[in-house]
């Protein structure tokens, strides 16, 4: 059930109203929200919006709530520590072998609970120009550890396919980088820009693509989703999924159960369950860490190995990521252990018998 059908991005409170998707009565909430933090409403979402449904869950992720502006002490502008580890504009080198590239600071949509909220926008850091780009690439080449490049951003799919090509023929020349991969929304959230050229563009490295699909309620795997996810995976594209466990929106073992077998058929292999970072005024998307845990430990008896996400959380302040999965294993001392199976029972190892 959606809205009345548009086909322009809703940027604004305005926009909002005159598409039906929020009352009145939240303009001014809703208003307060967007002169602090981007808005934008891709129309494949704005259809999947049911405004009747007061806990929608795809409403949730991109209608701004006045909650936004409730920011709490432990919050942070960079949560996961970007600009600690950012050697140069554009470029964070996280972990030795690989550094993300971040040509682009602006999204088809911009999420409710985006980790990089104060960064990416109109207001955001922007795009990179042509000498920070050369910089960036210089940086790259002069690094023989960087084995991998991910474009991020932002949403690296906004650029042209003209421009990705250019991106993707400097990468190309780089010889110990050996995999590119790409972080977003678009086959989502706009599924039509994933067409003949786009795939071209993306693959003309020359390097083992890998493209990494946000989402994170079955709802968004629309028919023209899907499709365009089946032209990656046909052109040869590997495909992971990447999802953030959002309060209200798919905090539920069936829901998530869904999403990761959606994605499996869909060619998609689960990779990354994140916590949802310590973004400024998402509070109200986050579950407590223990239930993230019991989420996933249900996932484990319910759907196959294959659709198993690996649930994480980037510690704050730039220390990477870390495997937050509740233990299944607990030592009893001279090497044996108790190991507990998807229904909770305990096995001791080695067997005793
Ligand atoms: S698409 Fe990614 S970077 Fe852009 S707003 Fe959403 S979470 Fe943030």
């Amino acid at each position: 059930m959606g809205v009345s059908l548009t086909s322009q991005t809703l940027r604004t409170p305005a926009d909002l109203l005159d598409a039906g998707l929020i009352a009145e009565a939240d303009l001014a909430g809703v208003a307060a929200v967007a002169e602090r933090y981007a808005v934008a409403i891709s129309p494949a979402m704005a259809a999947l919006i049911d405004p009747a449904d007061s806990a929608d869950p795809i409403a949730r992720q991109f209608i701004p709530d006045p909650r936004e502006l409730m920011h709490l002490p432990e919050e942070r502008a960079d949560p996961i520590g970007d600009l600690t580890h950012s050697p140069l504009e554009g470029i964070v080198h996280r972990y030795p072998d690989r550094v993300l590239l971040k040509a682009v600071h602006v999204c088809p949509v911009y999420c409710r609970f985006c980790f990089r909220r104060e960064m990416v926008g109109p207001e955001g850091l922007g795009t990179l120009g042509p000498e920070a780009l050369d910089k960036a690439f210089g940086y790259i080449a002069s690094h023989s550890e960087i084995w991998e490049v991910i474009l991020t951003g932002g949403d690296p799919l906004v650029l042209s396919p003209r421009r990705l090509q250019e991106l993707m023929a400097r990468l190309a020349n780089i010889p110990h980088v050996k995999i590119v991969r790409f972080h977003t929304r678009v086959p989502v959230v706009e599924p039509e820009r994933i067409d003949g050229a786009l795939i071209e563009a993306l693959k003309a490295s020359g390097k083992t693509t890998y493209l990494a699909v946000h989402a994170n309620h079955p709802r968004e795997l629309t028919p023209e989703a899907r499709a365009a996810i089946g032209r990656l995976a046909d052109a040869g594209i590997a495909l992971i999924s990447q999802t953030v466990l959002l309060r209200g929106i798919n905090d539920d073992a069936d829901v998530l159960a869904e999403l990761m077998r959606a994605f499996v058929e869909l060619r998609v292999r689960p990779y990354y369950l994140h916590h949802p970072d310590l973004a400024p005024g998402t509070a109200h998307f986050r579950v407590p860490i223990a239930k993230g845990q019991a989420l996933v430990k249900s996932l484990r008896g319910r759907i196959s190995g294959l659709a198993q996400p690996t649930y994480i959380l980037d510690i704050p302040g730039g220390h990477g990521k870390a495997v937050i999965e509740a233990s299944t294993i607990r030592a009893l001392g001279d090497g044996c252990y108790a190991v507990e199976d998807f229904r909770g029972v305990e096995h001791t190892y080695p067997p005793k018998d």
